[in-house]
């Protein structure tokens, strides 16, 4: 943007820094010290997803990594399953999932049809029946765009062909828009028992301009029409940052979610992604422009001090939940990086060693399935250390980390690798640090994909042996 307007405004978050850090880069490990925290820790976000690049495999090998990770047990631990439904049937302005029209009729029955084969694929392979799956996750795009008669055929494949715990988490996410009693009906008898709804506003104006199609009037009441069928846990999106949207109108939406009751909320900063449609229509001075990165940041405060009042759970650093129905444990596996089985054209998971990327084109999907093949474009080995990286993300999601026992069960002492960065980002009011505990503070909190990103580049580069610290901090 020629304006300045891209310096204002937290565009391209999404850059992902590798674990290949030179010295130059280390102005990125400490927080800048003039101006208060929340509004000035740091330029911007660094990252949506904080994490280390891992390898990536040689096209040739992806399907021999495959088939030897079927071919495992793989670790005993909580496990989840994620379909991709990669059709919606608008276009919203800010989004950066959005993959393919949908078509009613012929071509969703197609992909459907494609996904229970899949499923039927590694129906019989030791990795899949192991150990049981505790979240199953339909997303998307739009899984609700799906005919009620759809859902049901591939809840039922779902629960068929993967051995779901007892107690398996099972999520359908999508919008209002079309999402009729049949398609409800139909996902509660396949077995849902968790609807999560992207609503990012209840502002009517402020969702038309972004493509929504609903009144936020029309949202509230078919929110309340699901929730009363009391079968399911209701769990609503917004985001905060869009073209405008007021504090005002932000508070509002916060306070319309409290008023209607829900079991959970995620409150998301809105990401722009570059060259996106949204970065566009601003450049093009076609919509107002969304939340500078500080306006953002005061608009999460906001956000939290309304949920603290309310008295509401904290389950991570966006999400909020009321009622013990709402458990949050797909998102909770999903965010530390524990196996997270894809099907489906670009879905994506950890299995084992390797993060798996599936094509996002459909027809190359349904080729590589009609060769035989689990239907994947990339794959990348997870780098060294992984384990105590997503280990380190997880317990940051939750407001703390206690670095002590990380280190110990990894054999480092990371209390002492992060001390130089731990002890600036404590003076400038990022963390507290207590008997090997660091505790994000609301400052902390806002910039906790930041500081996540931070630590791993920091660890990654003094255990690689950058110059003066070989090593040196291993047990
Ligand atoms: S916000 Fe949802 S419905 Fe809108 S384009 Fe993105 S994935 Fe599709």
């Amino acid at each position: 943007m020629e304006d300045g307007t891209k310096d204002r405004l937290n565009i391209g978050m999404s850059d992902h820094y590798t674990s290949e850090m030179t010295a130059r880069d280390q102005r990125h490990f400490f927080a800048n010290e003039n101006g208060d925290p929340l509004h000035a820790a740091f330029d911007k976000k660094r990252v949506v997803h904080p994490g280390a690049m891992g390898r990536p495999l040689a096209p040739e090998r992806i399907n021999e990594a495959w088939a030897k990770v079927m071919a495992k047990e793989g670790k005993k631990e909580k496990r989840a399953a994620y379909f991709h439904i990669p059709f919606c049937e608008t276009h919203c302005l800010f989004c950066g999932f959005y993959l393919n029209p949908f078509k009613a009729g012929e071509e969703e029955n197609r992909y459907v049809d494609y996904v229970i084969q899949e499923l039927e694929m590694v129906a019989d392979a030791r990795f899949i029946n192991a150990h049981p799956f505790h979240a199953v996750y339909l997303g998307g795009g739009t899984p609700t765009a799906l005919s009620a008669g759809n859902l049901l055929r591939l809840l039922r494949a779902i629960k068929k062909y993967l051995p779901l715990a007892n107690d398996c988490e099972v999520t359908v996410e999508g919008r209002i828009h079309h999402f009729s009693d049949d398609k409800v009906c139909a996902c509660i008898e396949g077995g849902v028992n968790r609807f999560s709804i992207g609503v990012q506003s209840f502002d009517t104006h402020v969702r038309r301009k972004m493509g929504r199609i609903e009144t936020g009037e029309e949202v509230a009441e078919r929110l309340r029409c699901i929730d009363s069928l009391d079968q399911t846990a209701t769990i609503i999106d917004l985001i905060y940052g869009l073209p405008y949207q007021t504090m005002e109108i932000w508070e509002d939406d916060v306070k319309r979610y409290i008023e209607l009751g829900l079991d959970g909320v995620d409150l998301y900063q809105l990401n722009i992604f570059k060259v996106g449609r949204l970065e566009k229509a601003a450049r093009k001075k076609l919509v107002a422009l969304p939340a500078d990165i500080k306006m953002q940041a005061d608009m999460f405060a906001k956000a939290v001090e309304i949920m603290k009042h309310a008295r509401y759970r904290r389950l991570s650093m966006s999400h909020w939940g009321k009622t013990t129905r709402e458990r949050n444990i797909y998102n909770t596996l999903a965010l530390s990086g524990k196996v997270c089985v894809p099907f489906g054209s670009g879905a994506g998971g950890w299995v084992d060693e390797y993060l798996f990327f599936q094509d996002r084109s459909l027809d190359s999907y349904y080729q590589r399935i009609d060769e035989g093949n689990k239907p994947i474009a990339m794959a990348m080995k997870q780098p060294e250390n992984n384990d105590l990286f997503k280990t380190l993300i997880g317990q940051m999601e939750q407001g703390h980390c206690h670095l002590k026992g990380l280190g110990g069960s990894y054999g480092f002492k990371l209390e002492e690798i992060f001390l130089p960065i731990l002890e600036q980002w404590e003076k400038v009011g990022l963390i507290k640090m207590n008997d090997g505990w660091i505790d994000l503070t609301l400052a902390g909190e806002f910039w906790q994909v930041n500081l996540c990103q931070a630590l791993i580049d920091y660890f990654t580069m003094v255990i690689s042996g950058h110059p003066g610290s070989p090593g040196m901090f291993a047990l």
